[in-house]
């Protein structure tokens, strides 16, 4: 049914879209603005193609208006080949542009500036940090007695990550664990001082699920107060070790609320065995607890078949086409809510030491970013 609808409606708006296009031209030709900035996220090819088509129309009018087009990240960057062709369809030459970033004197030296899905396109790029050794999938084969003797990896890995986000110049949230911030302190600060979110991934990896309230309180009021004297800034944001808020403990909610937290990233809306909340609501919401009001940003899912499946990353990000995280985060934009995806640092490292369990497609992650 869902499906039909979205035929439907792709059907109306392609019909309608001719006159759109009349109308808005007309808006635009009656103001006479000197000059016209299109913005759109990255300016890589929307807004620089809306602009050369802008100028064209207008310049068949006679209106002869500056069109120039700009974005909020990542300057300098060239559209992909396929956009490329796409606009030469149309007569429009977009090899040489390079997206140029939006500054307010540029905004402010436009006669109109119309934005186009500025705000739909900015999901949550989230990190767990933690070691590759700590995997919940391993708890069995790693006893927590023996980490310390484990070689170290995760600083080169999330300093691998830090590299990449500054090239795409964006922020994420790192979900970051006690255990990792006392044994890496330079580490916290690198990450709080190149603009993230530094939040809360508990002390040691224990899932709530094997927690009493009482060591959950105490695990994560430690891991605050250690990563807020660190990062010189206040933690408000928590995740569960594999996603472990699920049905029954939800007292773990209020607890975050007691104890200074503002907004949870841990019930994934999906039916899985050993974790998921498979009632939850998808897209981020409030969640009205005794303690509070907490928001919660759950994982990205995708609707399908229907079923929702997690969508969001960790194995299903490594293992199914990308396809599918794209397909989510595009339904996002469609909701007009962000998607979150997440990542653990050990996903980029293909070089860390085998434990002897099985572990798919590592090899391949940095390249899918
Ligand atoms: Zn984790």
């Amino acid at each position: 049914m869902g499906h039909v609808l979205r035929r439907l409606r792709r059907v109306l708006d392609s019909l309608l879209h001719g006159v759109r296009r009349r109308a808005t031209l007309a808006a635009i030709a009656a103001r006479r603005p000197a000059s016209v900035l299109f913005m759109c996220n990255g300016n890589i090819f929307r807004s620089p193609f809306a602009a050369a088509l802008l100028t064209r129309a207008l310049n068949h009018g006679g209106e002869g208006a500056a069109v120039e087009s700009a974005g909020l990240i990542g300057p300098g960057r060239p559209a992909a080949r396929e956009a490329i062709l796409a606009a030469a369809r149309h007569g429009i030459d977009l090899r040489n542009h390079r997206s140029q970033l939006a500054t307010a004197a540029l905004v402010r030296a436009a006669g109109r500036a119309p934005a186009r899905g500025v705000g739909m396109s900015v999901h949550h790029f989230s990190v767990d940090v933690e070691e590759y050794f700590h995997v919940s999938a391993f708890e069995r084969h790693v006893r927590y007695a023996d980490w310390d003797g484990f070689e170290s990896r995760v600083s080169g890995n999330v300093d691998q990550l830090l590299d990449l986000l500054a090239r795409s110049q964006t922020r994420a949230t790192f979900f970051v664990l006690g255990w990792v911030a006392e044994r890496h302190p330079g580490l916290v600060r690198r990450i709080a001082a190149a603009g993230h979110e530094i939040a809360s991934h508990g002390w040691d990896h224990a899932r709530v699920t094997e927690q009493s309230p009482l060591a959950f309180r105490d695990s994560i009021r430690r891991t605050k107060i250690f990563l807020e004297d660190l990062a010189a800034t206040p933690v408000v944001g928590f995740r569960a070790p594999s996603f472990s808020i699920v049905p029954g403990r939800e007292w773990a909610l209020d607890v975050l609320l007691e104890e200074g937290y503002r907004y949870d990233s841990s019930l994934f809306p999906v039916r899985r065995n050993g974790y998921g909340y498979a009632n939850g609501r998808r897209d981020p919401h409030w969640l009205k607890r005794p303690a509070g009001r907490l928001a919660e940003v759950p994982p990205a899912t995708l609707r399908r078949w229907g079923a929702q499946w997690p969508a969001g990353g960790g194995a299903y990000f490594r293992l199914l086409p990308y396809a599918v995280v794209r397909a989510a985060l595009r339904d996002c934009e469609r909701r007009g809510v962000p998607g979150t995806f997440y990542i653990h640092p050990w996903e980029l490292d293909p070089e860390q030491p085998r434990l002897e369990v099985p572990c798919t497609a590592i090899a391949d992650t940095v390249a899918r970013l």
